[in-house]
């Protein structure tokens, strides 16, 4: 057993340090791309535990362009629309917004159970059940929630990298 304990406020330097170690094994594989994928991400309620992972990916530990994404704050900049969350009720208006304001030839990509087909939540009062009650999905990144590195893997995955 660890001397160190996982849970309490070291756990976040512990998820610090593993998002670090894994990053300068994965640094070997990584280049510089010209081919700069900007990513809008848009959280649609849920547990929200989607959308912290992929504010961990965005975050300094895992220096994200240096895998040929980044993430922008205007949808009229991205290419791609990530989505975390059950897709709330009240959120599909905003999703529309969002999408017509992104440039021809973006993708959406679900991020999470949640984000596909409503997850633990489904479809019910508050929730439609995930983008699937609106649209085929065809990219996801499966995970309850994924880690960053799965976010990532699936992004590369996505990106034909
Ligand atoms: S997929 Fe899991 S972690 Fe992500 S929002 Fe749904 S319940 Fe939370």
């Amino acid at each position: 057993m660890s001397v160190f304990q996982k849970t309490g406020p070291l756990s976040v330097l512990h998820a610090f340090m593993d998002a670090s170690r894994w990053r300068a094994s994965a640094d070997k594989e990584a280049s510089v791309h010209n081919d700069m994928i900007s990513l809008y991400v848009l959280e649609t309620g849920g547990c929200e535990g989607c959308a912290m992972e992929v504010e961990s990916l965005c975050g300094s530990a895992f220096a994200l362009d240096r895998y040929g994404f980044r993430r922008v704050a205007d949808p009229a900049d991205a290419d791609w629309l990530l989505v975390t969350g059950a897709m709330s009720r009240a959120c599909v208006q905003m999703l529309e917004r969002v999408w017509n304001a992104m440039p021809p030839g973006k993708s959406l990509v679900a991020v999470g159970a949640c984000a596909v087909d409503g997850g633990v939540f489904g479809s019910g009062y508050a929730t439609i059940g995930g983008l699937r009650a609106l649209t085929q999905v065809r990219r996801s990144i499966p995970g309850c929630p994924p880690s960053p590195q799965d976010i990532l893997l699936g992004l590369q995955r996505l990106a034909g990298r």
